[in-house]
């Protein structure tokens, strides 16, 4: 057993059907339901919950013939960049045990880059599958919103997140999402992509003729050290027959404050089930010993608060109440319904750009992998090296992290993003930078 930490559980579970992923070893993050495997979200919350059901994906990737080997560690709830707010630990990037691995789904990226599984299923709200695939070197494609069902993944933000996958490869990342993707009765806002939408096949690497936007606005502020890692792919692929412009959305400097109030908001309703009653430490396991309250949970609101204290990190604590502040009477109009018209703004402004190109290009993150412990000290500063990543969600269109190359020794990611439905376009796109 390695010393990355990559795991929350790690157990076995083999299949007997005979698919497209026999013979694959699949490591799926926490926050996807197993039924009778333990799903803690990499919360103390949910330190003994065993979902009694499988989330689509997970069934799919066993109907499809997967030996999943585990659970992986993932920031609480999916809320952080690092996977260092997890209740279990930090994981360590296989690259650099020094350093993050990036996250949310730190421990599926570092589980594939480290060759302790095949693939990875991630989840996405703001970047969490791209920017670990950034920073631990390997592939992340976050779907199209509607494209994978969400149904068993325990919500976070449900209007921005999607189940993606990772790989070390384009192809193998496209073979995965082709296995999980498609309409699903158990959640409504699938959609079904059409007759032509299966994606590994795209993998060809041929960009003869094909229209790359890069996206000014997101390599100002850059690291030099990975904008010039960047600028050397773009110019391979300019050298493989692609035609590279620039383009610039004005929208996206408001794309962190907008995710953040909609992801708050979303989280602080999400989170309200983890009441001590449902699901969850109990309030009887919450409440002190000796406490005139101890063995039979007192008043409602105690027994709530006295859970939540206990079960809830500070990264979650502070999104709570962030997101109850944001949505609350009096304040709803200037914080959640502005970042609502800032969130069209901002589609608007990739369905204009993307009528330019067929698909745009940037770094995936503006930084290199940080020290592990360097960032937590500073919630801001986490949350603006999202700045690339969560436009993305926000309009909810497809995108690939692909590795670009190195700088320092460490992994610089390209991401690519396509319009709705148009992972073709992305996955082909990638499989010329690699
Ligand atoms: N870092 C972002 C956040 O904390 C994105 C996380 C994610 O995609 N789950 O919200």
């Amino acid at each position: 057993m390695s010393d990355l930490n990559a795991f929350v559980t790690r157990e076995t579970v083999e299949s007997d059907a005979e698919g497209p992923l026999s013979g694959k070893s699949v490591a799926v993050k926490d926050n996807l339901s197993t039924e009778g495997l333990r799903t803690t979200c990499g919360s103390a919350m949910l330190e003994d919950y065993v979902p009694p059901y499988d989330a689509t994906v997970v069934a799919r990737i066993k109907d499809a013939g997967a030996t999943i080997v585990g659970k992986t560690n993932m920031d609480e709830f999916g809320m952080g960049g690092t996977t260092e707010t997890s209740a279990y630990g930090p994981t360590r990037n296989p690259a650099d045990q020094s350093r993050v691995p990036g996250g949310s789904s730190g421990g599926s990226a570092a589980a594939v880059a480290a060759g302790e599984a095949d693939l990875a299923l991630g989840t996405d709200t703001g970047g969490s599958v791209r920017n670990p695939a950034a920073f631990c070197g390997v592939v992340g494609i976050k779907p199209t919103y509607g494209l994978v069902s969400r149904y068993g993944l325990v919500a976070y933000a449900n209007s921005l997140e999607q189940v993606g996958t990772l790989a070390p490869t384009v192809h193998e990342a496209a073979e995965l999402l082709d296995v999980i993707a498609g309409p699903d009765e158990r959640d409504s806002t699938t959609r079904d992509p059409g007759a032509d939408a299966e994606c590994a096949s795209a993998a060809d690497g041929d960009v003869e003729g094909m229209t790359v936007g890069v996206v000014s606005d997101l390599i100002e502020g850059a690291d030099e050290r990975v904008v010039e890692t960047f600028r050397d792919a773009v110019s391979d692929l300019e050298s493989e027959g692609a035609t590279i412009t620039e383009v610039s959305l004005e929208s996206l400097e408001h794309a962190v404050q907008a995710y953040y109030v909609i992801a708050m908001s979303e989280a602080s309703s999400n989170l309200a089930r983890y009441d001590g009653v449902r699901y969850g430490v109990s309030a009887n396991d919450a409440s002190g010993e000796g406490s005139p309250d101890a063995g039979r949970g007192g008043n409602w609101n105690d027994a709530f608060a006295r859970v939540r204290e206990k079960g809830f990190g500070p990264e979650v604590k502070r999104r709570i109440l962030l997101g109850t502040y944001a949505l609350s009477a009096g304040y709803h109009d200037k914080y959640y319904k502005k970042a609502q018209d800032a969130r069209a703004w901002i589609a608007r402004d990739f369905d204009r750009a993307l009528s330019e190109a067929d698909v745009l290009a940037s770094p995936t993150m503006p930084v290199l992998p940080p020290k592990l412990g360097e960032s937590l000290a500073d919630p801001l500063q986490l949350y603006l090296i999202d700045a690339n990543t969560v436009p993305v969600n926000l309009a909810n269109l497809p995108a690939i992290s692909v590795p670009a190359g190195e700088a320092d020794g460490l992994p610089v990611g390209l991401q690519l993003i396509g319009p709705a439905f148009g992972e073709r376009e992305i996955v082909r796109a990638a499989s010329a930078v690699e």
